[in-house]
């Protein structure tokens, strides 16, 4: 008994005077809190969290200094909108029948690591197959590198819904989702569907409040919930501690997602000035998503890359997102950053910062609204979106001042999560 004491009284010391101290020295920093660009800054890291942030240039008596000097460093990115198990191209609706789970997952890691090296170093998957739980789980195991990843599993809608799993399939494939498999046709259903997404261990709930412009299905737009289903599905995810997303394109449905209780409304396309008002009561956030509106007009013009069914839709709703987002912005609704990072090449998240800015959003509230505002929906406000003592070492440099050029987002050159350096120049 005494032996195993003093073992572990050994390790215990053993462990704390090897603990490597690094020190970051910056030659810019971005105070994400108060949206000031400091200099000469020096961070000090100690295994997975930020131990000091120190004014002037620190060298370390023993542990090792990372130079930034020539740098501008900020806290690690968050996109609230991603999906990190598949990235579209002109195959994406056979990959559905023909790719199992172990085929998905290994595409997720290529696209999970791909994510973290661009500065992203935490991301919010709003549906797959499932898969991303393990891939999340994987990931905090430290068993493969990638941001971390909080997850809604796989999406809910209603029968013939934007994210019915069987939309578009021949008879004989249709078979009869239910809950389990996130299709949803009263309050019971939603009520099963969410704790079943609990069961499965996802840590948010995304719904398809509306149609969507990829699924193949007629309307990109029209309401697909009842106020009920939302509200059922929004109480029940709050006793679970979850917060609900709901994809939503037209105005009636979002307007429902809105008062039923969901924390974030996804591309919002034809929001109306009243479900802006809404919003803002309700303190919900859009998370503007631009960069696939962008992308679904350039893809929709290439022949036989979607479906015929989804061409016009791309058409109608992808010109509108930067609109909306720029009306949005200027009636006071709460923008939370998000891409659809699978819409669109995984790594390529950095765009979005200057569709917003290019809407008239200042780059420094862009970059505040990829961290203070994410890590507040995501209740990590504590832990991750900014560079102060006590947070995870969650740090990111680019080579330009954000402020003055604003592409310099889409080449971030130092990457390390919870002190870990996975990008370096
Ligand atoms: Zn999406």
């Amino acid at each position: 008994m005494k032996k195993t004491v003093l073992l572990f009284i050994v390790i215990f010391f053993m462990q704390n005077i090897t603990a490597q101290t690094t020190y970051i020295l910056c030659g810019k920093l971005i105070d994400t809190q108060s949206g000031k660009i400091n200099t000469k800054k020096t961070i000090v890291v100690e295994k997975n969290k930020i131990i000091d942030v120190m004014d002037g240039y620190v060298m370390p008596k023993s542990g090792i200094s990372i130079d930034l000097r020539d740098k501008v460093v900020m806290p690690g990115l968050i996109d609230m909108h991603v999906h990190l198990e598949m990235e579209y191209d002109k195959n994406a609706r056979i990959n559905e029948y023909i790719l199992n789970e172990a085929d998905i997952a290994y595409n997720s890691v290529k696209f999970a690591k791909r994510t973290l090296k661009n500065g992203f170093t935490t991301v919010r998957d709003l549906g797959g197959t499932g898969v991303n739980i393990s891939l999340r789980n994987a990931i905090n195991e430290g068993k493969i590198p990638g941001p971390r990843v909080f997850t809604a599993g796989s999406a809910l809608a209603t029968t013939g819904g934007h994210a019915d799993p069987t939309n578009g399939s021949s008879r004989k494939l249709l078979g009869n989702p239910g809950p389990k498999e996130g299709v949803v046709n009263s309050v019971e259903d939603a009520k099963k569907a969410v704790r079943q997404r609990y069961k499965n261990g996802a840590d948010c709930i995304k719904i398809t409040a509306t149609g969507g412009v990829l699924s193949v299905a007629k309307s990109g737009d029209n309401p697909q919930f009842t106020i009920e289903e939302v509200k059922a599905i929004c109480d029940m995810a709050k006793d679970y501690g979850m917060h609900v997303a709901a994809h939503a394109h037209g105005d009636v449905g979002m307007q429902r997602a809105v008062i039923g209780g969901v924390k974030t409304i996804e591309h919002g396309t034809y929001m109306g000035d009243e479900t802006m008002e809404i919003m803002k009561k309700h303190d919900a956030y859009l998370v503007p998503t631009i960069t696939a509106g962008k992308e679904v007009v350039a893809k929709a013009k290439i022949k036989g890359f979607y479906p015929d069914v989804v061409i016009p839709k791309a058409l109608a709703v992808g010109p509108q997102i930067q609109g909306t987002f720029a009306r949005a912005y200027k009636k006071g609704v709460g923008i939370a950053f998000g891409t659809d990072a699978g819409v669109f090449k995984h790594g390529a998240n950095g765009k979005e910062f200057g569709f917003m800015v290019e809407a008239g959003m200042p780059a420094i509230e862009t970059i505040q609204s990829a961290t203070i505002t994410n890590a507040k929906i995501l209740k990590m406000q504590g832990e991750i979106g900014q560079v102060k003592k006590g947070f995870f070492a969650d740090i990111i440099a680019v080579n330009d001042d954000p402020t003055k050029n604003i592409s310099t987002m889409e080449n971030v050159v130092f990457v390390m999560k919870n002190g870990v350096v996975y990008k370096k120049q």
